[in-house]
């Protein structure tokens, strides 16, 4: 008898996974919008992601929700606005902090798709904390190779000789590459390092994808191509028709992920997988341009849109983004409506038959569209927030309203229809625009908690004022204590 509802127990188990799709979101970091292939690029060289891209969707209107890495990977992880839990911020690498991580009140995707069956795996970059409780295999992770911090050295070399560096400077809690050096992680063990890493991340990530039956969530998060800009010599090679040295160098990083995607595709195709794998492909935030105090950054080309990482205008958020799955996309081409990150996690949800507990995700299931079931936007309006609101926007499919990060200044209004480049800001001349755009962020920020989190380098020099406080009250107390007397 026993032995009989076993059977029908892992007969259960078995139908509830049967034909449930695989996931693998792919994640570049700073990927200018104009930088691959399939979205103009003549100058690099992407010919995985334009194959995945010409048999897919690509969404001509896909954004994240921040304009740089932690925040916008947070909200992608969550799919929620990162503003509902404050967290606006590059968390510190800070593995002795309980406090700094992605909030212990939300759900990570692999946590919802895990009860549903889902083997999920993260490789690359984390960011989003580093103590045990923020730890990927602690959210829901099953795998994990990588890195916790926000950035990484790409040469295993640079690891071993700059440790007394990062050492002899005394303190190393004021290093802006704080983590960059450390080794790479496998689970929670220190992981292998002997090539460049976006190949060991994409060899890692092909040897996941192709490992048993069950259905899997693989979030392939590449720092590629952010900074510290590093290729292999004969990959820059390629790219001599580029003629600033630092463009080249990026070139060569996108040339490199792209052929990292290649193997990761093979993979999935020689294991009979493709097919049934949504692969999601999209960039953290806009490529680097000019910023006040960065004036000399402006390795990537965001094509028609103004400006780059950190901005509110579109250079900011408007990523490449496209989703390759040929079960699920009736007709191959390009989709005009609203996308967002946020849209990750309820396709994911959706189709794989997740966990809806908790807070209520707040992207939409694109599957409807690309089945061609659903036309139109799938969003009525997108917000953007950081640090506690000191800049902000607000778009619809009409229109854009926001005040610019950086000191911000007057707030400016552009008709996105007729001026999807934000050349004419029409602030002074739409003032019903203006209030009913005014109106929708307002509500929306109504249900926004305020920030929790320093600026990475903030948190550093906060959290030693904390230690010296803490030493100079315990010291005091020692003090005060009566001294023993011994006769
Ligand atoms: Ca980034």
């Amino acid at each position: 008898m026993k032995r009989i509802v076993g059977l029908f127990v892992l007969g259960v188990a078995m139908a509830s996974t049967a034909g449930k799709p695989n996931f693998l979101v792919i994640v570049a970091d700073d990927l200018g919008y104009a930088d691959v292939g399939f979205t103009g690029s003549k100058e690099i060289f992407t010919p995985q992601l334009d194959a995945l891209a010409k048999n897919g969707m690509v969404f001509r209107n896909g954004y994240v929700t921040h304009p740089y890495c932690g925040p916008s990977r947070a909200g992608l992880m969550a799919g929620r606005y990162q503003a509902r839990f404050g967290l606006e911020i590059n968390l510190t690498y800070s593995p002795f902090d309980l406090h700094s991580g992605f909030p212990l009140t939300e759900m990570t995707i692999a946590e919802r798709l895990r009860p549903a069956g889902y083997r999920t795996g993260i490789v690359g970059k984390w960011h989003l904390g580093a103590a045990e409780p923020f730890h990927p295999n602690n959210r829901g992770f099953d795998h994990f190779y990588g890195f916790l911090s926000g950035g990484h050295d790409y040469f295993p070399d640079s690891v071993t000789t700059a440790f007394p560096l990062l050492l002899s400077n005394g303190n190393p809690h004021y290093s802006a590459n704080e983590g960059c050096y450390l080794p790479l992680q496998r689970n929670k063990n220190a992981g292998e390092f002997n090539e460049y890493l976006t190949t060991a991340l994409s060899r890692d990530a092909a040897e996941f994808v192709q490992q048993g039956d069950q259905p899997f969530f693989l979030y392939l998060a590449y720092n590629a191509p952010h900074a510290p800009l590093q290729a292999p010599r004969e990959t820059i090679g390629k790219y001599s028709h580029i003629q600033d040295p630092r463009r080249r160098t990026y070139a060569a990083m996108i040339d490199e992920m792209d052929r990292g995607i290649g193997m990761v595709v093979d993979a999935l195709r020689r294991s009979g997988k493709l097919d049934n794998t949504l692969i999601f492909f999209l960039s953290d935030n806009g490529g680097v341009t000019s910023k006040p105090g960065h004036d000399d950054e402006n390795w990537a080309d965001n094509g028609p849109f103004r400006k780059g990482k950190g901005s509110m205008l579109e250079g900011g958020s408007h990523v490449p983004f496209m989703i390759h799955w040929p079960e699920g996309i009736r007709k191959p081409g390009v989709f005009d409506g609203l996308v967002s990150s946020l849209d990750i996690a309820a396709t994911a949800v959706a189709l794989g038959g997740g966990d809806t507990s908790g807070h209520a995700l707040e992207g939409v299931d694109l599957a409807p569209y690309l089945a061609g079931a659903k036309e139109g936007s799938p969003h009525d309006v997108l917000f953007w927030r950081v640090q506690d609101g000191s800049a902000w926007a607000v778009r619809t499919p009409q229109a854009k309203y926001l005040t610019e990060n950086w000191g911000g200044g007057k707030a400016q209004l552009y008709d996105m229809v007729n001026d999807p480049y934000e050349s004419t800001d029409i602030v002074d001349r739409a003032p019903e625009k203006r209030a009913e755009l005014a109106k929708l962020w307002n509500a929306w920020n109504a249900g926004n908690t305020a920030n929790v989190f320093l600026q990475a380098g903030d948190y550093q020099k906060k959290r030693l004022e904390m230690y010296d406080e803490l030493y100079r009250q315990l010291k005091e107390a020692a003090e005060r204590r009566a001294p023993v007397v011994v006769d």
